[in-house]
Formats: C-alpha cells, sequence, structure tokens
C-alpha cells in the first residue's frame, strides 16, 4: 500500500509523518479538571494500545491539571482548545505535547499569533482542525453549502495564517460526519500539502453505527495512503474508539497484528451447534490475548475444518462433539461441553512452540 510521506512531526515521545506507523488516538470524556478520574481513564486506554490522548481545556483549572495528569501517564497528552487563546498558552505552559486548536475560533490575529509564539518556544506541534461546523462563512458562500473543497481550503488557509507566522510544525485534520465528503477532503487535502494529517469521521455515532461509518471511511482513506493518525469517535467508552481503531490498522495491515483475529462461519442448514453463542463465547475468552493468532470458529465437523483452513487454530461444533483442528487439521475430537478448554489447551501450546523456536 502507498503511504504518502508526509512531513515529520515529534509529539512528546512519538513520532508521525515521513511513513512512520500510524498512531491511534483517542480522547477523554471526563472533566479534565478532575485529575483521578482523567487520568484512571487514560490508563485504561493506554492499556487497550491508545498512542495518544486528547483532553479538553476550557478552564483554567484544567489548563493546571495537565501538568498533574501528565506526571502519572505515559503516553504524549494534547491539549483541545475552543474559543480561549490563554487556555492554549496556560496547557503550553503546563506541559502540552500538542495543541489542537481551529484558528478561526480563536479570534483577533494577534491571539492567534500569541499562541503560535508560545508553541514556538518549546517546538509544540499545533494541530489545526477543521470541522465541518467551522467553516467560514465566505467559503461557504462561495460553494454553497459545506463542501469537501470548503473543508480544505478553510484548512490550508489557516495553515498559511501559521505559516505566515514563520511556524511550520503542524498537523491538520479536516472532519465532517458525512463519510464521503471525508474521503474526498482527505484525498483532497493529500494533494496539496505534506503535513501529517490527522484522520477521522467525526460524529460518527453510536459503538454499532460509528464502528461501521469510521470503518468505511477510514478504510478508504487510509488504503488511499493517506493518515497519519487515526480517531475513531464513538458515543460510547472511548476504550472502544481505541479497540475499533487499531482492528482497522491491523486489517488492513498498516499495524502488526497482535491480537487474535477471529474467523467463524455466517451458520447454515448444516448447523449442528448454537454457534452464535459458541463465537461469542470464544472472542469473550481469548479476545484479550496479545498474540497473532487467527482463530476460527465452524458450525459443523463435516465442512467447518476444510473451509477455515487458513487460520492456525479453530474448532468445528457437531451434535455433542466436536472438533479441535490446525490449518485445517483435526487434531482432536472431544465432548461439546469441553470444546472451550480443549480450544485454550491448543492456544497455550501454539504459543509456547512459537516463543521456543
Ligand atoms: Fe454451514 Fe458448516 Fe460452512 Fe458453517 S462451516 S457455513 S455450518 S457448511
Amino acid at each position: 500500500m502507498h503511504r504518502d510521506k508526509t512531513k515529520v512531526i515529534r509529539i512528546g515521545d512519538r513520532v508521525i509523518g515521513g511513513g512512520n506507523p500510524i498512531l491511534v488516538q483517542s480522547m477523554t470524556n471526563t472533566k479534565t479538571e478532575n485529575v483521578d478520574e482523567t487520568v484512571k481513564q487514560i490508563l485504561a486506554l493506554e492499556k487497550a494500545g491508545c498512542d495518544i490522548i486528547r483532553v479538553t481545556v476550557p478552564t483554567k483549572a484544567a489548563a493546571k491539571a495537565v501538568s498533574d495528569i501528565k506526571k502519572r501517564i505515559h503516553i504524549p497528552l494534547v491539549a483541545d482548545i475552543h474559543f480561549d487563546y490563554k487556555m492554549a498558552l496556560l496547557a503550553m505552559k503546563n506541559g502540552a505535547d500538542k495543541i489542537r486548536i481551529n484558528p478561526g475560533n480563536i479570534g483577533s490575529m494577534d491571539r492567534v499569533k500569541q499562541v503560535v509564539e508560545r508553541a514556538k518556544k518549546d517546538n509544540i506541534p499545533i494541530r489545526i482542525g477543521i470541522n465541518s461546523g467551522s467553516v467560514e462563512k465566505e467559503i461557504l458562500a462561495k460553494y454553497g453549502h459545506v463542501t469537501a473543497e470548503g473543508l480544505v481550503e478553510s484548512a490550508l488557509n489557516h495553515v498559511k495564517l501559521i505559516e505566515d507566522m514563520d511556524y511550520d510544525n503542524l498537523v491538520i485534520s479536516i472532519k465532517t460526519s458525512d463519510v464521503m465528503m471525508a474521503i474526498k477532503a482527505h484525498e483532497l487535502i493529500a494533494s496539496q500539502t505534506l503535513y501529517p494529517i490527522h484522520v477521522g469521521v467525526t460524529e460518527a455515532g453510536t459503538i454499532w453505527s460509528g464502528t461501521i461509518k469510521s470503518t468505511a471511511g477510514l478504510s478508504v482513506i487510509l488504503h488511499g495512503g493517506v493518515g497519519d493518525t487515526i480517531r475513531v469517535s464513538l458515543t460510547g467508552d472511548p476504550v472502544e474508539e481505541v479497540r475499533v481503531g487499531i482492528k482497522v490498522l491491523e486489517t488492513l495491515g498498516l499495524r502488526r497484528r497482535n491480537s487474535i483475529e477471529f474467523v467463524s462461519c455466517p451458520t447454515c442448514g448444516r448447523t449442528q451447534i448454537d454457534l452464535i453463542q459458541l463465537a461469542n463465547m470464544v472472542e469473550e475468552r481469548f479476545g484479550h490475548l496479545k498474540y497473532p493468532l487467527k482463530i476460527a470458529v465452524m458450525g459443523c465437523i463435516v465442512n467447518g475444518p476444510g473451509e477455515a483452513k487458513e487460520a492456525d487454530l479453530g474448532i468445528a461444533g457437531g451434535k455433542g462433539v466436536g472438533l479441535i483442528f490446525k490449518k485445517g487439521v483435526v487434531v482432536k475430537k472431544v465432548t461439546e461441553d469441553a470444546l472451550l478448554d480443549s480450544l485454550a489447551e491448543e492456544i497455550q501450546s501454539i504459543i509456547h512452540e512459537r516463543e521456543a523456536s
């Protein structure tokens, strides 16, 4: 897959752009001022594999909390600023590794300049975050409504504004909840800038619909070689955002798989076991394993092993019995109630074998 060679930008101890691995971001939904709650959520996100975390900084207390939070977490922290440039200054003073602003809602040029000058002092990257609700009136009038072209024009105008202040430690995001518009906007902007792009479909929805919209949009955009960081925006626990983001990258071959990949058949008239329950039980029991194994859960012993022979390991359920197979070859026949424990044993033995070799 082609990857755009974007400018390399350092965020805390992570590096993005220039073909470096695409990083997964999320955003806390706690009150940033509540340091304990915010740290607790960030640590859970780190455990899920989050690479960069963003927190909202709407108040002085939140800006001050940035330094306390940073002492207790292990990933770079991005301060999200809306309207009040003073919060950007304070967040940077308190150690934010990056700030996200929309220069259009910061106010006068003088205020934007103060933010940029402070960022320059510690070489703190600025993400220029444009979304469909923030496109300027003149641009909307030019195109008639929110368009991919308008989003890109707005973002590049802001980039130019900051470049004219002699600063180019920048990341860009252009977000809309319209998947097709997002795809077009990312194609357009990638052809016009070398700054790293943070990609996401904003306000994508609940875990179910948001996962589908985000996956559809991200897949096309990332497959086109565009994107240096991603966020899956979901109305739900941010840990879900990270889990989905990582899976998207793994599925597209953009991140080395370090988890179990599950395969299960759709069931049919031959199914002789409650496969829906079995597949869910397998995913629940083994889904946390940080190991690159492909496991199949199949609904009949006649066709199951053959249909899933690309899997490292699989189970096929029959009437009261089940088979364990490796790469399509049956290695064990067990009673139905022993299937999960037998699968666990086989997983352990594969892990031991691989680690010993
Ligand atoms: Fe049907 Fe068996 Fe194929 Fe599952 S594995 S879809 S039960 S034939």
